[in-house]
């Protein structure tokens, strides 16, 4: 780590002297000094990051140690994972352009499992104090396949000590599931069932993609895609799922009865694993589009503090305007939070599920050593 001498900010000036009077009311109280926590600096972040990309479509991105600079003294911890589906570079259909994004080629992606081991190997790059900022996730799976919860076990039992979780993966995704290559994905799968049934078995927090509808739909028609996610999450009550982008995607926007189908979803007492995140710059211009839409969306999150929280869905940033955008494009709905909700969105929800993965993926490591 690299420290410049510098003055001390008023933040930090502030801190000092917080502890010095805890320290003073401690001696004062003839209580214990010496705790066993290690006396850490209180935190000045200001946000967890439940939902982030080190890499791309083609496998390329930030470099960790770079990024947790990035992340800096703004970004407490951070689930972490690069991206299961890589972009083919079919020279029949692009040429000499070699494409990075699904949008820019009509060549399939395809599971792409080297990802998994490449994030194991950047998180252990990283000395302990940072190890203990990032919740490595595993995604090199098709969700398609029998197999995929073989996958996800040899990974855990390859790299103890590092997954906290599986995802992002995706069932249904508008331009994006069409183009992956073999069986079409599908929350009807039993392939699924067993990846959600290993992920409640180990304590893995699963971060689904699912859109909530299809891109048009016509006007009426029930969405399929939301009766069978709350039919995959009463099978899997002990899997605990978080369902990225509340369904929302580039083009798949809140229709009309959204908020309604994530009240009653959050509501429905059969789905207390149930959570959702908000990230994604393409979800925040939805729910932040008009007063009216930030005032219901702070409303749902106000009656459901616990059950939802923050993420960024950046992909392979550079610098930490650019990651944390969608961060300021919430500053409306974060004022319009209640405390609590705005602590535990942002914070407190993803320590209290990671924390609790973390623990329990550790035991099962441990009870099931190769
Ligand atoms: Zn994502």
């Amino acid at each position: 780590m690299k420290h410049a001498s510098r003055p001390l900010s008023v933040a930090e000036c502030s801190r000092i002297l917080r502890r010095s009077i805890a320290l003073g009311v401690a001696l004062w109280l003839g209580g214990p000094v010496l705790q066993a926590q290690p006396a850490a600096p209180a935190s000045t972040y200001v946000v967890n990051d439940s939902h982030f990309h080190l890499t791309n479509y083609v496998q390329q991105g930030t470099d960790i140690h770079d990024f947790l600079r990035i992340m800096g003294d703004k970004v407490g911890r951070v689930a972490l994972f690069g991206i299961p589906l890589q972009q083919t570079w079919a020279y029949g259909n692009t040429g000499d352009f070699a494409p990075t994004y699904y949008l820019q080629s009509d060549a399939p992606l395809y599971y792409y499992s080297f990802t998994d081991a490449f994030i194991a190997m950047a998180y252990r790059s990283l000395p302990p104090a940072e190890q203990a900022r990032v919740d490595p996730m595993i995604t090199g799976f098709s969700p398609a396949d029998m197999y995929a919860a073989d996958h996800i076990r040899r990974v855990l039992q390859t790299f103890p000590g590092v997954f906290s979780g599986i995802g992002e993966f995706t069932i249904h995704k508008e331009f994006v599931s069409a183009k992956v290559a073999g069986e079409t994905a599908s929350l009807t799968n039993p392939a699924l069932d067993r990846i959600l049934d290993l992920a409640g078995e180990v304590g893995l927090v699963v971060l689904l993609h699912n859109d909530i509808d299809v891109p048009f739909p016509k006007p009426g028609q029930d969405p399929y895609p939301v009766v069978q996610l709350t039919q995959v999450l009463k099978r899997h009550p002990k899997t605990t799922v978080i369902w990225a982008h509340c369904g929302l995607g580039r083009i798949v926007r809140p229709v009309k009865d959204q908020i309604g189908m994530i009240e009653r979803g959050l509501s429905n007492p059969d789905l207390p694993n149930l959570y959702i995140d908000i990230s994604w710059d393409e979800v925040a211009k939805y729910l932040v589009a008009t007063p009216e839409t930030t005032q219901a969306t702070a409303d749902l999150i106000n009656t459901h503090a616990d059950r939802f929280l923050f993420g960024t869905d950046e992909v392979a940033p550079t610098e930490q305007a650019k990651y944390l955008k969608v961060y300021d494009i919430y500053a409306p709905l974060f004022a319009k939070l209640t405390p609590d909700a705005s602590e535990k969105v942002r914070q407190g929800n993803y320590e209290r599920l990671f924390d609790d993965a973390r623990r329990k993926v550790r035991a099962w490591e441990k009870a099931n050593r190769k």
